[in-house]
């Protein structure tokens, strides 16, 4: 399938390269490494890399823009994501030619050639497969992108680690000589409002009777700490290896578009299937979803509760 992808790329002009909305290191990362792996190969191509921005993520290239609705002779590849809804910045219906890169449960079929591996620890490392398996030329911009995807989605190799990522890292850093500091500084770097924050989430964390650990944050709670929603979503990583929690979430309003953002977390039971029955889905263990009120809040609340107890009830 990786060899079919590279064909297609080959007889398309244009190639449209995009990822999921709620962007994060490894949808930039695994997009950017097969932009640059492209231009780098093909002088002649136009690659637009699309989305919204996000300035948290800087240290990555900025998106294009890209608006043309006929697509007949465009390739678009959607990496990172599994279904038309979460596409950011184009809408995959305009496009007749798709490929999918991705290592998140199938949803739905975007293209002709989809090639999906879930044991994979990231989109970037699949990135990384597609350019090994087609003996393409890489260069260090490229490598820096799979760096900070693999890097991020594993949590430094806390998840989905294999043998394997830890060997693509290290010759990542081999060939292309890599300063791993200072790549660390770039993903890790975070403003002292954040650190203020954190300290709120750990004192007002609910703790469940079954294992579920829970936090809603309102908009007056994050402009008094002067942090957005998506920041907020990203301290869920921060509350793994605790001995009485099974499941985490930290549910932050996001009064922009209206509706509340569940970040969850578990290192037990699958959440992705019921976080797909409110508007998200995700990975087995690591989850999100959007809901519309405070009453679905809590009815979200009560499923993760109940998977918690059904959990210890079967003697975890
Ligand atoms: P996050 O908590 O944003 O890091 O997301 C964890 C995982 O859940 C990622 O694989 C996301 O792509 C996925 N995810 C987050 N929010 C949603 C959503 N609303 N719908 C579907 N998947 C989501």
């Amino acid at each position: 399938m990786l060899k079919q992808i590279y064909e297609k790329i080959k007889q398309y002009n244009t190639i449209v390269i995009a990822r999921h909305i709620g962007v994060d290191p490894d949808a930039l990362g695994s997009q950017f490494a097969l932009k640059e792996t492209i231009e780098l190969n093909f002088e002649d191509k136009k690659v637009y890399a699309v989305g919204t921005k996000s300035s948290r993520y800087n240290y990555f290239p900025k998106l294009d823009k890209y608006e043309k609705t006929n697509n007949e002779d465009v390739l678009l590849i959607v990496v990172d994501t599994p279904d038309k809804k979460r596409v950011d910045g184009v809408n995959v219906d305009l496009f007749p030619n798709v490929c999918k890169i991705d290592h998140h449960p199938f949803i739905e079929k975007l293209g002709e050639f989809e090639y999906i591996d879930t044991a994979s620890s990231s989109a970037s490392e699949l990135v990384y497969r597609f350019i090994k398996e087609n003996n393409i030329p890489m260069n260090k911009k490229v490598a820096e992108y799979l760096f900070y995807g693999i890097i991020s989605d594993t949590n430094r190799f806390l998840f989905n680690t294999t043998s394997n990522t830890l060997r693509i890292i290290e010759g990542l850093i081999d060939d292309y000589n890599l300063e791993t500091e200072s790549l660390y500084k770039k993903l890790y770097a975070r403003p002292f409002s954040e650190v203020r924050f954190q300290g709120y989430i750990s004192e007002n964390l609910t703790l469940t009777d079954n294992g579920l650990a829970y936090v809603i944050i309102s908009n007056d709670t994050l402009t008094k700490y002067g942090v957005d929603s998506s920041s907020a979503g990203n301290m869920v990583n921060n509350y793994n290896n605790i001995d009485e929690v099974i499941v985490w979430a930290t549910i932050s309003e996001d009064v922009k578009n209206n509706q509340y953002k569940f970040n969850i977390r578990s290192r037990g039971p699958s959440i992705n299937q019921i976080a797909e029955k409110y508007n998200g889905g995700g990975h087995k263990l690591a989850s999100g979803a959007r809901v519309k009120n405070l009453e679905e809040v809590e009815l979200l609340i009560k499923d993760l509760d109940d998977i918690c107890k059904e959990f210890r009830k079967a003697g975890n």
